[in-house]
């Protein structure tokens, strides 16, 4: 009789072990779930505050140079005593095609569309910013 209990007891403790370990899972799916659901909620947030641009600014050392619609496929030369920029503009985004600056992170930053994203080339002092309607 006593065995027994010890048994049930030992049944009774390995219940509760695997009870605790599947609540462990289940707090687990909903951290993941959690995550997911904020990044989603990030995500959308960030596509409703960024809106399509519908100008580029250009400038240079602070001083505006010109002002482009994005929705006009164009390629301009900007050319200051400092050096020269090959800007483009192509189905609404813009990219800096070509520059004669040491550093060349213009030329490899990525095509910029959304309000307030900027294409800097430091040594330049060139800034092409996209402007909102
Ligand atoms: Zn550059």
């Amino acid at each position: 009789m006593k065995h027994e209990d010890t048994q049930v007891d030992q049944v009774k403790k390995e219940g509760r072990e695997k009870r605790k370990g599947g609540g462990l899972l289940r707090g687990d799916l909903l951290l993941l779930a959690g995550v997911l659901l904020f990044s989603l909620f990030f995500w959308v947030a960030v596509r409703l505050l960024s809106k399509e641009g519908s100008d580029l600014l250009v400038s240079v050392d602070g001083e505006t140079r010109m002002t482009l619609p994005l929705d006009r496929n164009t390629e301009q030369v900007i050319e200051t005593e400092l050096g020269r920029n090959v800007i483009r503009i192509r189905n609404g985004s813009v990219t800096c095609e070509e520059a004669d600056c040491p550093d060349k992170l213009c030329v490899k930053h990525h095509a910029i569309h959304r309000e307030g994203e900027t294409i800097i080339c430091l040594p330049h002092k060139l800034v092409l910013e996209v402007k909102g309607r």
